[in-house]
């Protein structure tokens, strides 16, 4: 347990997610951020499956004198969960009385969860919903992340959209977050990540409602309501191992004669991922579109 003297010194910032998500840009980003404010930084992290699904988490602390890189069960000033569940199991880190929880409502399944599913049998998932979680907390954001990421273009921006969010629970300016930023996204994204993280900070304005009134909460999985599923595949970097035709929960996918990957049903596809996380070979990539009248 760190001692009463450090904890007010000392912030908590509890990042958690899925592989693949971008965990540790979030993590990476605000200990720059901090160590170019003067401050000191110590961060833990787990990313051992993070290309393939499995839970990432990442500890940041930051002050000016900071003794360990681990957050105490019920000490974190803010959590912050690029994925629903994963929000969920870390809980109970957070400050029950000050912190701050903010979630994307998005919900990723585990690759065990899905194993021996029929086609189109619901997977086990959390039951929690957003209210129950937000009526607990001090202060709570749950949101659509990746339904705004993708409305700007690339869904995989969520967690440039949630560090905007977080971004408005401290004290650091603007400028100096879409600087950092951008030191650490691909080139390429550079543009669409700072529309992202503006996205989150004005997400928060009009979330921010007057007392007595009460926030409109999304329910999980909106996002997979309102996007288009389309699974590109890199036929000369696939080599008709089977995994993902196996795992597919819907069967989507096939190998064709000549023992590559093909989709066969393209409109049975929940973009769950599992075939994109599974793939050694990297061969399989899920887009999650907006329909063309939503996208407007
Ligand atoms: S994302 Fe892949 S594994 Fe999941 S339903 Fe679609 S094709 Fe199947
Ligand atoms: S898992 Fe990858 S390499 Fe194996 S069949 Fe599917 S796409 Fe091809």
């Amino acid at each position: 347990m760190g001692s009463d003297t450090e904890r007010d010194d000392v912030t908590s910032v509890l990042i958690v997610g899925v592989g693949g998500q971008g965990v540790i840009m979030v993590s990476k980003v605000l200990a720059t951020l901090c160590q170019e404010h003067g401050l000191e930084v110590k961060q833990s992290e787990v990313h051992g499956m993070a290309k393939r699904g499995g839970a990432v988490f990442s500890h940041v602390r930051f002050g000016r004198h900071v003794h360990s890189p681990v957050i105490p069960a019920g000490e974190a000033d803010v959590l912050l969960a690029l994925e629903w569940a994963e929000g969920l199991r870390w809980l109970h880190f957070l400050d029950p009385e000050n912190g701050t929880f903010i979630s994307d409502v998005r919900k990723i399944v585990p690759p065990f969860a899905c194993r021996d599913r029929g086609r189109g049998v619901a997977p086990q998932y959390a039951k929690t919903t957003p209210r129950d979680v937000l009526e607990k907390v001090s202060v709570g954001y749950a949101l659509d992340a990746t339904g705004i990421a993708a409305k700007l273009g690339n869904d995989r921006a969520a967690n440039t959209v949630l560090l905007g969010i977080l971004s408005t629970a401290l004290s650091f300016p603007e400028q100096a977050w879409l600087d950092v930023i951008e030191r650490f996204v691909p080139p390429k994204t550079r543009e669409i990540n700072s529309a992202a993280f503006l996205a989150g900070r004005e997400w928060v304005k009009e979330a921010t409602v007057p007392e007595g009134e009460v926030l409109p909460v999304p329910e999980v999985d909106t996002v997979l309501k309102n996007v288009v599923n389309r699974l590109e595949i890199t036929e000369e970097w696939c080599k008709g191992c089977d995994i993902c035709v196996k795992f597919c929960p819907e069967r989507c996918l096939a190998l064709n004669d000549a023992g590559k990957v093909v989709v066969k049903d393209a409109n049975a596809c929940t973009g769950c991922r599992l075939c994109e996380m599974l793939c050694p070979d990297f061969a399989i990539r899920l887009h999650k579109e907006l329909p063309a009248e939503v996208a407007q």
